[in-house]
């Protein structure tokens, strides 16, 4: 589904939300949901005419399951440079530590005894960011608070991508992040005072439904609302 022009949404793919931009310098894919998304990607990259290979970078907001699972088949697929933030790496290695450091002590047992069943799945990114940077056309911020590593994926004035920074509900209204799912919910808050500074038209989310019209306004007015 194409959402903005040259801003589409990978359809069918499952857990979080996977993104294509074909209107940049050179085409990128935003998130790559959980295993089984290369097909998905795939089929939808021949209904616009275009090969694999033409992606040319896959950012990853984030290393969480239902953003990451995919990430590695994807690569394969399009041969494509996998890019996560330095903050992510512990968590690719099975330490959920950072994560879980505001957590109570039931949440911290509960996670490690889970911690055997799910596992984050493993990917060897192939661009590590130490600081902000700009890939390919796009700003990329360091937006933490849902995880150390978070971030967005931003072109000034159009569209900006922040992963879990803020999540939207099913009529693209944005909503604050998951509180129980936060690694640092007062950082949280600053990165989502960080995006409302920011211009842009469009927001779009890891879970929930495009931010359109002035999504500005809309993060200005949740972060008014928030107590
Ligand atoms: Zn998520």
């Amino acid at each position: 589904m194409e959402i903005i022009p040259g801003v589409h949404k990978i359809e069918g793919v499952s857990g979080a939300n996977c993104y294509l931009v074909t209107s940049g310098t050179e085409m990128v894919l935003i998130d790559t949901g959980m295993r089984g998304s290369s097909k998905k990607v795939a089929s939808y990259l021949k209904t616009l005419g275009k090969n694999p290979s033409d992606i040319k970078y896959i950012f990853i907001t984030h290393a969480d399951p239902d953003h990451i699972s995919g990430a590695m088949e994807i690569k394969k697929l399009t041969g494509a440079k996998l890019v996560i933030h330095n903050g992510e790496m512990p968590a690719l290695a099975g330490d959920s530590s950072s994560r879980l450091r505001n957590k109570s002590r039931i949440v911290k047992i509960l996670s490690r005894m889970l911690s055997g069943l799910i596992r984050f799945p493993s990917a060897s990114p192939d661009i590590v960011l130490k600081a902000d940077t700009e890939i390919a056309g796009f700003k990329i911020i360091n937006t933490p608070g849902h995880s150390d590593g978070s971030i967005s994926i931003y072109q000034p004035g159009t569209v900006i991508f922040v992963g879990d920074a803020l999540t939207a509900d099913a009529n693209g209204n944005p909503k604050r992040p998951v509180k129980m799912l936060a690694a640092d919910m007062a950082q949280a808050k600053a990165s989502v005072e960080l995006i409302a500074g920011l211009k842009y038209n469009t927001l779009l989310v890891g879970h929930g439904a495009p931010v359109k019209g002035d999504a500005v306004a809309k993060v200005k007015k949740l972060l008014a609302d928030w107590k």
